[in-house]
Protein backbone atom coordinates (compact mmCIF):
# COMPACT_ATOMS: atom_id res chain seq x y z
CA UNK A 1 0.00 0.00 0.00
CA UNK A 2 1.14 3.80 -0.90
CA UNK A 3 1.05 6.91 1.32
CA UNK A 4 -0.97 8.16 -2.39
CA UNK A 5 -4.09 5.65 -1.72
CA UNK A 6 -4.51 7.12 2.01
CA UNK A 7 -5.91 9.91 0.62
CA UNK A 8 -2.90 12.64 0.77
CA UNK A 9 -2.71 15.59 -1.15
CA UNK A 10 0.68 16.72 -2.93
CA UNK A 11 1.90 18.55 -0.78
CA UNK A 12 2.06 16.44 1.97
CA UNK A 13 3.01 13.71 -0.02
CA UNK A 14 5.94 15.73 -1.47
CA UNK A 15 7.31 16.11 2.08
CA UNK A 16 6.83 12.31 2.98
CA UNK A 17 9.09 11.20 -0.10
CA UNK A 18 11.07 13.92 0.74
CA UNK A 19 11.48 11.92 4.47
CA UNK A 20 12.49 8.91 2.33
CA UNK A 21 9.78 6.81 3.24
CA UNK A 22 8.64 4.95 0.91
CA UNK A 23 5.41 2.76 2.79
CA UNK A 24 3.24 3.81 5.28
CA UNK A 25 3.37 1.99 8.52
CA UNK A 26 0.27 -0.29 9.84
CA UNK A 27 -0.78 2.89 12.34
CA UNK A 28 -0.23 5.15 9.31
CA UNK A 29 -2.61 2.88 7.08
CA UNK A 30 -5.21 2.80 9.87
CA UNK A 31 -5.19 6.19 11.45
CA UNK A 32 -4.78 8.33 8.14
CA UNK A 33 -8.27 7.87 6.52
CA UNK A 34 -10.07 7.83 9.28
CA UNK A 35 -8.38 11.33 10.80
CA UNK A 36 -8.74 12.82 7.07
CA UNK A 37 -12.26 11.91 7.39
CA UNK A 38 -12.76 13.87 10.74
CA UNK A 39 -13.24 11.27 12.72
CA UNK A 40 -12.24 11.16 16.49
CA UNK A 41 -9.88 8.10 17.14
CA UNK A 42 -8.46 5.93 19.88
CA UNK A 43 -5.18 4.38 19.30
CA UNK A 44 -3.17 2.16 20.29
CA UNK A 45 0.47 3.00 19.43
CA UNK A 46 3.66 3.48 20.97
CA UNK A 47 6.66 5.18 19.84
CA UNK A 48 8.27 3.67 17.41
CA UNK A 49 5.31 2.69 15.01
CA UNK A 50 5.54 5.94 13.53
CA UNK A 51 2.52 7.23 15.20
CA UNK A 52 3.57 11.08 15.16
CA UNK A 53 3.42 10.90 11.69
CA UNK A 54 0.25 9.29 11.90
CA UNK A 55 -1.60 11.66 13.24
CA UNK A 56 0.38 14.46 11.84
CA UNK A 57 0.34 14.29 8.14
CA UNK A 58 -3.77 13.94 8.45
CA UNK A 59 -3.54 16.67 10.59
CA UNK A 60 -1.56 19.28 8.80
CA UNK A 61 -3.84 18.54 5.30
CA UNK A 62 -7.15 19.39 7.29
CA UNK A 63 -5.45 22.40 8.79
CA UNK A 64 -4.09 23.46 5.16
CA UNK A 65 -7.58 22.84 3.34
CA UNK A 66 -9.01 25.71 4.86
CA UNK A 67 -7.67 29.17 5.84
CA UNK A 68 -9.88 30.73 8.73
CA UNK A 69 -11.06 34.20 8.78
CA UNK A 70 -9.31 36.64 10.81
CA UNK A 71 -5.82 35.96 11.88
CA UNK A 72 -4.03 33.06 12.88
CA UNK A 73 -5.69 31.49 15.45
CA UNK A 74 -4.29 28.65 17.08
CA UNK A 75 -6.56 25.53 15.26
CA UNK A 76 -4.48 22.06 16.46
CA UNK A 77 -3.36 21.45 19.63
CA UNK A 78 -0.99 18.01 20.60
CA UNK A 79 -0.48 17.86 23.83
CA UNK A 80 2.96 15.68 25.30
CA UNK A 81 3.90 14.70 28.41
CA UNK A 82 7.62 15.70 27.92
CA UNK A 83 9.45 19.38 26.55
CA UNK A 84 11.62 16.49 24.63
CA UNK A 85 8.04 14.23 22.70
CA UNK A 86 6.79 17.86 22.40
CA UNK A 87 10.05 18.75 20.48
CA UNK A 88 10.27 15.93 18.38
CA UNK A 89 6.51 16.07 17.33
CA UNK A 90 7.30 19.56 16.23
CA UNK A 91 9.89 18.99 14.46
CA UNK A 92 7.77 16.11 12.97
CA UNK A 93 5.35 18.78 11.72
CA UNK A 94 8.09 21.28 10.48
CA UNK A 95 8.70 18.14 8.09
CA UNK A 96 5.78 17.21 7.22
CA UNK A 97 4.39 20.66 6.65
CA UNK A 98 7.49 22.14 4.52
CA UNK A 99 5.46 22.30 1.52
CA UNK A 100 2.34 23.94 3.30
CA UNK A 101 2.30 27.51 4.91
CA UNK A 102 0.81 26.69 8.33
CA UNK A 103 2.85 27.73 11.14
CA UNK A 104 3.70 25.82 14.39
CA UNK A 105 5.65 26.14 17.92
CA UNK A 106 6.45 24.02 20.30
CA UNK A 107 5.64 25.12 24.36
CA UNK A 108 7.48 23.65 27.32
CA UNK A 109 8.88 24.28 30.57
CA UNK A 110 12.45 24.20 31.52
CA UNK A 111 12.95 27.48 28.94
CA UNK A 112 12.38 31.06 29.04
CA UNK A 113 8.38 32.08 28.50
CA UNK A 114 9.04 35.51 26.95
CA UNK A 115 10.25 34.33 23.23
CA UNK A 116 7.22 32.08 23.18
CA UNK A 117 5.19 34.90 24.10
CA UNK A 118 6.68 36.55 20.64
CA UNK A 119 6.21 33.57 18.91
CA UNK A 120 2.48 33.61 19.96
CA UNK A 121 1.56 36.75 19.15
CA UNK A 122 2.67 36.41 15.39
CA UNK A 123 0.40 34.11 15.14
CA UNK A 124 0.54 30.14 15.44
CA UNK A 125 -1.65 27.29 13.46
CA UNK A 126 -0.55 23.92 15.51
CA UNK A 127 0.78 24.03 18.98
CA UNK A 128 2.53 21.60 20.77
CA UNK A 129 2.52 21.66 24.42
CA UNK A 130 3.59 19.76 27.68
CA UNK A 131 0.11 20.17 29.78
CA UNK A 132 1.76 22.76 32.55
CA UNK A 133 3.52 25.26 30.34
CA UNK A 134 0.15 25.91 28.01
CA UNK A 135 -1.61 26.17 31.41
CA UNK A 136 1.04 29.13 32.06
CA UNK A 137 0.14 31.04 28.98
CA UNK A 138 -3.31 30.44 29.40
CA UNK A 139 -3.47 32.00 32.92
CA UNK A 140 -1.66 34.71 31.32
CA UNK A 141 -3.54 35.27 28.53
CA UNK A 142 -0.93 34.78 26.03
CA UNK A 143 -2.48 32.00 23.90
CA UNK A 144 -6.15 31.37 23.42
CA UNK A 145 -7.36 28.09 22.50
CA UNK A 146 -10.81 29.01 21.92
CA UNK A 147 -10.37 28.19 18.31
CA UNK A 148 -9.25 24.74 18.41
CA UNK A 149 -10.40 22.26 15.73
CA UNK A 150 -8.12 19.42 16.67
CA UNK A 151 -6.33 18.09 19.87
CA UNK A 152 -4.49 15.30 20.00
CA UNK A 153 -3.10 13.48 23.32
CA UNK A 154 -0.09 11.73 22.78
CA UNK A 155 1.20 9.66 24.86
CA UNK A 156 -2.06 10.07 27.04
CA UNK A 157 -0.72 6.90 29.29
CA UNK A 158 2.53 8.54 29.93
CA UNK A 159 0.74 11.96 30.98
CA UNK A 160 -1.35 10.09 33.17
CA UNK A 161 1.48 8.06 34.87
CA UNK A 162 3.22 11.87 35.42
CA UNK A 163 -0.07 13.28 37.47
CA UNK A 164 -1.19 15.17 34.52
CA UNK A 165 -4.63 14.50 34.31
CA UNK A 166 -6.00 17.58 36.07
CA UNK A 167 -3.77 19.71 33.79
CA UNK A 168 -5.74 18.00 31.18
CA UNK A 169 -8.83 18.33 31.97
CA UNK A 170 -7.88 22.73 32.70
CA UNK A 171 -6.59 22.40 29.30
CA UNK A 172 -9.82 20.74 28.07
CA UNK A 173 -12.01 23.59 28.94
CA UNK A 174 -10.29 26.12 27.25
CA UNK A 175 -11.03 24.41 23.97
CA UNK A 176 -14.36 24.69 21.83
CA UNK A 177 -16.92 21.79 22.53
CA UNK A 178 -17.14 21.11 18.55
CA UNK A 179 -13.30 19.79 17.77
CA UNK A 180 -11.97 16.84 16.81
CA UNK A 181 -10.54 14.70 19.45
CA UNK A 182 -7.53 12.34 18.38
CA UNK A 183 -5.87 10.08 21.47
CA UNK A 184 -2.82 8.01 21.22
CA UNK A 185 -1.41 5.80 24.23
CA UNK A 186 0.71 2.81 24.51
CA UNK A 187 -1.07 1.19 27.05
CA UNK A 188 -4.74 1.18 27.82
CA UNK A 189 -5.29 1.61 31.98
CA UNK A 190 -8.93 2.03 33.57
CA UNK A 191 -7.77 5.93 33.63
CA UNK A 192 -7.12 6.04 30.06
CA UNK A 193 -10.84 4.69 29.08
CA UNK A 194 -12.19 6.95 31.73
CA UNK A 195 -10.34 10.11 29.98
CA UNK A 196 -11.53 8.49 26.41
CA UNK A 197 -15.00 7.97 27.24
CA UNK A 198 -15.02 11.74 28.40
CA UNK A 199 -13.26 13.04 25.47
CA UNK A 200 -13.79 10.97 22.14
CA UNK A 201 -17.43 10.72 20.14
CA UNK A 202 -18.30 7.73 18.26
CA UNK A 203 -13.89 7.03 17.45
CA UNK A 204 -12.30 5.04 15.34
CA UNK A 205 -10.23 2.51 17.48
CA UNK A 206 -7.12 1.62 15.98
CA UNK A 207 -4.03 -0.72 17.56
CA UNK A 208 -1.04 -1.66 16.64
CA UNK A 209 1.20 -4.10 18.57
CA UNK A 210 4.40 -2.43 19.93
CA UNK A 211 6.26 -3.32 16.79
CA UNK A 212 8.97 -5.23 19.57
CA UNK A 213 6.58 -7.21 21.44
CA UNK A 214 7.35 -10.47 20.26
CA UNK A 215 10.76 -9.42 19.35
CA UNK A 216 12.12 -11.48 17.45
CA UNK A 217 14.60 -9.29 16.53
CA UNK A 218 15.75 -8.46 19.96
CA UNK A 219 18.00 -10.97 22.18
CA UNK A 220 16.83 -10.90 25.12
CA UNK A 221 19.02 -12.34 28.10
CA UNK A 222 18.99 -11.95 32.21
CA UNK A 223 22.25 -12.15 34.03
CA UNK A 224 21.30 -12.77 37.52
CA UNK A 225 23.79 -10.97 39.97
CA UNK A 226 24.32 -9.45 43.29
CA UNK A 227 22.92 -5.79 43.75
CA UNK A 228 26.22 -4.48 45.22
CA UNK A 229 28.12 -6.01 41.78
CA UNK A 230 25.52 -4.71 38.84
CA UNK A 231 28.22 -2.06 38.07
CA UNK A 232 31.60 -3.59 37.70
CA UNK A 233 29.41 -6.55 35.56
CA UNK A 234 28.23 -3.90 33.34
CA UNK A 235 31.72 -2.30 32.84
CA UNK A 236 32.50 -5.43 32.56
CA UNK A 237 30.48 -6.28 29.61
CA UNK A 238 30.51 -2.73 28.03
CA UNK A 239 34.44 -2.90 27.98
CA UNK A 240 35.03 -6.32 27.42
CA UNK A 241 32.99 -6.67 24.56
CA UNK A 242 33.48 -3.46 22.97
CA UNK A 243 30.01 -2.07 23.60
CA UNK A 244 30.00 1.47 21.61
CA UNK A 245 26.72 2.65 22.33
CA UNK A 246 24.59 1.30 25.38
CA UNK A 247 21.59 2.87 26.50
CA UNK A 248 21.24 2.03 30.35
CA UNK A 249 18.25 2.33 32.10
CA UNK A 250 17.94 2.64 36.25
CA UNK A 251 14.71 3.00 38.11
CA UNK A 252 15.76 6.73 39.77
CA UNK A 253 17.12 10.01 38.85
CA UNK A 254 19.74 9.66 41.69
CA UNK A 255 20.95 6.26 40.62
CA UNK A 256 21.37 7.44 36.76
CA UNK A 257 23.69 9.96 38.26
CA UNK A 258 25.66 8.12 40.15
CA UNK A 259 25.90 5.04 37.84
CA UNK A 260 27.44 7.92 34.94
CA UNK A 261 29.87 9.47 37.55
CA UNK A 262 30.72 5.67 38.48
CA UNK A 263 31.41 4.65 34.87
CA UNK A 264 33.53 7.37 34.36
CA UNK A 265 35.76 6.40 36.38
CA UNK A 266 36.12 2.82 35.29
CA UNK A 267 36.96 4.80 32.21
CA UNK A 268 34.13 4.60 30.28
CA UNK A 269 32.88 8.23 28.93
CA UNK A 270 28.91 8.30 30.31
CA UNK A 271 26.44 10.86 30.55
CA UNK A 272 23.06 10.81 32.40
CA UNK A 273 19.57 11.90 31.20
CA UNK A 274 16.67 12.78 33.25
CA UNK A 275 14.16 15.27 34.52
CA UNK A 276 16.18 17.23 36.97
CA UNK A 277 18.72 18.25 34.16
CA UNK A 278 18.47 21.13 32.51
CA UNK A 279 17.25 21.46 28.98
CA UNK A 280 20.12 22.17 27.59
CA UNK A 281 22.01 19.70 29.52
CA UNK A 282 20.11 17.02 28.21
CA UNK A 283 19.84 18.28 24.98
CA UNK A 284 23.84 17.74 24.89
CA UNK A 285 23.98 14.62 26.02
CA UNK A 286 21.94 13.29 23.66
CA UNK A 287 24.25 15.13 20.78
CA UNK A 288 27.38 13.75 22.23
CA UNK A 289 25.90 9.91 22.63
CA UNK A 290 24.28 10.41 18.98
CA UNK A 291 27.45 11.43 17.58
CA UNK A 292 29.62 8.70 19.67
CA UNK A 293 31.09 11.05 21.90
CA UNK A 294 30.06 9.24 24.62
CA UNK A 295 30.02 5.57 25.16
CA UNK A 296 27.10 4.98 27.78
CA UNK A 297 23.42 6.77 28.15
CA UNK A 298 22.07 6.53 31.30
CA UNK A 299 18.14 7.52 31.57
CA UNK A 300 15.21 7.23 33.70
CA UNK A 301 11.89 5.42 31.79
CA UNK A 302 10.52 9.33 31.62
CA UNK A 303 13.47 11.07 30.84
CA UNK A 304 13.93 8.21 27.44
CA UNK A 305 10.23 8.57 26.34
CA UNK A 306 10.27 10.82 23.66
CA UNK A 307 14.04 10.59 23.01
CA UNK A 308 14.60 10.56 19.31
CA UNK A 309 17.16 7.43 19.75
CA UNK A 310 16.16 3.97 18.40
CA UNK A 311 18.25 1.18 16.53
CA UNK A 312 20.29 1.07 19.41
CA UNK A 313 22.70 -1.85 19.30
CA UNK A 314 22.50 -2.45 22.98
CA UNK A 315 20.09 -1.41 26.07
CA UNK A 316 21.03 -2.67 29.82
CA UNK A 317 18.36 -2.56 32.27
CA UNK A 318 20.74 -1.83 34.91
CA UNK A 319 17.28 -1.77 37.39
CA UNK A 320 14.39 -3.44 36.19
CA UNK A 321 11.14 -1.06 36.03
CA UNK A 322 8.71 -1.24 38.42
CA UNK A 323 6.31 -1.10 36.02
CA UNK A 324 6.43 -4.21 33.17
CA UNK A 325 4.71 -2.08 30.29
CA UNK A 326 8.26 0.31 30.63
CA UNK A 327 10.74 -3.04 30.01
CA UNK A 328 8.87 -3.42 26.69
CA UNK A 329 9.28 0.25 26.13
CA UNK A 330 13.09 0.05 27.26
CA UNK A 331 13.87 -2.91 25.30
CA UNK A 332 11.99 -1.55 21.90
CA UNK A 333 15.16 1.53 21.61
CA UNK A 334 17.09 -1.93 20.12
CA UNK A 335 16.69 -4.12 17.33
CA UNK A 336 14.15 -1.03 15.54
CA UNK A 337 14.38 -1.27 11.35
CA UNK A 338 15.28 -5.00 11.14
CA UNK A 339 18.04 -4.95 12.52
CA UNK A 340 19.35 -7.27 15.53
CA UNK A 341 19.41 -5.86 18.61
CA UNK A 342 20.59 -6.74 22.66
CA UNK A 343 18.35 -5.83 25.73
CA UNK A 344 20.34 -7.40 28.69
CA UNK A 345 18.39 -7.37 32.16
CA UNK A 346 20.73 -6.98 35.27
CA UNK A 347 18.52 -8.96 37.79
CA UNK A 348 19.39 -8.87 41.68
CA UNK A 349 17.12 -10.79 44.20
CA UNK A 350 15.42 -7.76 45.03
CA UNK A 351 14.21 -7.30 41.59
CA UNK A 352 12.78 -11.42 41.37
CA UNK A 353 9.40 -10.40 41.64
CA UNK A 354 9.64 -7.19 38.91
CA UNK A 355 11.40 -10.32 36.65
CA UNK A 356 8.38 -12.41 36.81
CA UNK A 357 5.65 -9.62 36.21
CA UNK A 358 7.46 -8.59 33.02
CA UNK A 359 7.85 -12.41 32.09
CA UNK A 360 4.27 -12.77 32.76
CA UNK A 361 3.21 -9.72 30.55
CA UNK A 362 5.83 -11.06 27.80
CA UNK A 363 3.96 -14.43 28.22
CA UNK A 364 7.53 -16.51 28.20
CA UNK A 365 10.29 -16.64 30.52
CA UNK A 366 13.63 -14.56 29.10
CA UNK A 367 16.39 -16.47 28.91
CA UNK A 368 18.69 -16.32 31.87
CA UNK A 369 22.82 -16.72 32.20
CA UNK A 370 25.31 -16.58 35.19
CA UNK A 371 28.32 -15.27 34.15
CA UNK A 372 31.80 -16.30 35.38
CA UNK A 373 33.18 -14.62 38.02
CA UNK A 374 29.54 -12.80 38.92
CA UNK A 375 27.15 -15.27 40.30
CA UNK A 376 25.20 -14.35 42.60
CA UNK A 377 25.89 -15.45 46.60
CA UNK A 378 22.80 -16.84 47.48
CA UNK A 379 23.23 -15.33 51.12
CA UNK A 380 22.11 -12.12 50.11
CA UNK A 381 18.18 -11.52 50.95
CA UNK A 382 15.94 -9.64 49.33
CA UNK A 383 15.56 -6.40 50.26
CA UNK A 384 12.37 -4.10 49.67
CA UNK A 385 12.29 -1.61 46.46
CA UNK A 386 10.75 1.38 47.66
CA UNK A 387 10.03 4.36 45.05
CA UNK A 388 12.70 2.98 42.77
CA UNK A 389 15.50 3.27 45.85
CA UNK A 390 16.39 0.44 48.31
CA UNK A 391 15.66 1.39 52.25
CA UNK A 392 17.74 1.24 55.31
CA UNK A 393 18.81 -1.86 56.96
CA UNK A 394 18.20 -5.11 55.29
CA UNK A 395 20.34 -7.68 54.89
CA UNK A 396 24.08 -7.81 56.71
CA UNK A 397 26.59 -8.24 53.56
CA UNK A 398 27.61 -12.03 53.61
CA UNK A 399 30.77 -12.73 55.42
CA UNK A 400 33.83 -14.76 53.31
CA UNK A 401 33.20 -17.95 52.20
CA UNK A 402 32.18 -16.75 48.34
CA UNK A 403 34.06 -18.33 45.63
CA UNK A 404 33.17 -14.91 43.71
CA UNK A 405 35.43 -12.49 44.17
CA UNK A 406 33.61 -9.49 45.42
CA UNK A 407 34.58 -5.59 44.80
CA UNK A 408 32.13 -4.45 47.10
CA UNK A 409 30.07 -5.80 50.00
CA UNK A 410 26.59 -6.17 49.37
CA UNK A 411 25.17 -3.86 51.98
CA UNK A 412 23.74 -0.63 50.15
CA UNK A 413 25.97 2.20 50.79
CA UNK A 414 24.99 5.91 52.48
CA UNK A 415 24.02 7.33 49.01
CA UNK A 416 21.71 4.28 48.36
CA UNK A 417 19.58 5.40 51.41
CA UNK A 418 16.21 7.32 50.28
CA UNK A 419 16.98 11.46 50.65
CA UNK A 420 15.72 13.67 53.71
CA UNK A 421 12.41 14.21 53.31
CA UNK A 422 11.77 12.06 50.93
CA UNK A 423 8.96 10.72 52.64
CA UNK A 424 7.15 14.14 53.52
CA UNK A 425 3.75 16.13 52.69
CA UNK A 426 4.11 16.07 49.14
CA UNK A 427 1.84 12.80 47.38
CA UNK A 428 4.25 10.72 44.75
CA UNK A 429 2.35 11.89 42.21
CA UNK A 430 2.99 15.71 42.63
CA UNK A 431 6.33 14.48 43.11
CA UNK A 432 6.90 12.71 39.78
CA UNK A 433 5.29 15.49 38.30
CA UNK A 434 7.28 18.28 39.66
CA UNK A 435 10.05 16.27 38.64
CA UNK A 436 8.83 15.84 35.25
CA UNK A 437 8.44 19.57 34.93
CA UNK A 438 11.38 20.43 36.43
P1 LIG B 1 7.38 7.60 15.84
O1 LIG B 1 6.76 6.29 16.23
O2 LIG B 1 6.38 8.56 15.38
O3 LIG B 1 8.25 8.12 16.95
O4 LIG B 1 8.34 7.33 14.59
C1 LIG B 1 9.46 6.51 14.67
C2 LIG B 1 10.43 6.72 13.52
O5 LIG B 1 9.91 6.16 12.33
C3 LIG B 1 10.74 8.17 13.21
O6 LIG B 1 12.13 8.32 13.21
C4 LIG B 1 10.15 8.42 11.83
O7 LIG B 1 10.96 9.31 11.10
C5 LIG B 1 10.15 7.04 11.22
N1 LIG B 1 9.04 6.82 10.27
C6 LIG B 1 7.76 7.24 10.41
N2 LIG B 1 7.01 6.82 9.37
C7 LIG B 1 7.82 6.10 8.57
C8 LIG B 1 7.62 5.40 7.34
N3 LIG B 1 6.43 5.34 6.74
N4 LIG B 1 8.68 4.78 6.79
C9 LIG B 1 9.89 4.83 7.41
N5 LIG B 1 10.15 5.46 8.56
C10 LIG B 1 9.12 6.10 9.14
Amino acid sequence: MSFESLGLQAEVLRAVADAGYDQPTPVQRLAIPPILAGRDMLAGAQTGTGKTAGFTLPLLQRLAAKRPAGGRPVRALVLTPTRELAAQVQDSVVTYGRHLSLKSLALFGGVSINPQITALRRGVDILVATPGRLLDHAQQGSVDLSRVEILVLDEADRMLDMGFIRDIRRVLKLLPAKRQNLLFSATFSAEIRGLADGLLENPERIDVAPRNTTAELIDQKVHPVDRARKRELLSWLIGGQDWRQVLVFTRTKHGANRLAEQLERDGLSAAAIHGNKSQGARTRALAEFKAGKVRVLVATDIAARGLDIDQLPHVVNYELPHVAEDYVHRIGRTGRAGREGQAISLVCVDELDLLRGIEKLLGRKLPSETLPGFEPDPRVRAEPIENGRRGRGGSKPPRGGSNAPRAASARPRAGDSTRPGHRGGQSSRSRRRAGARA
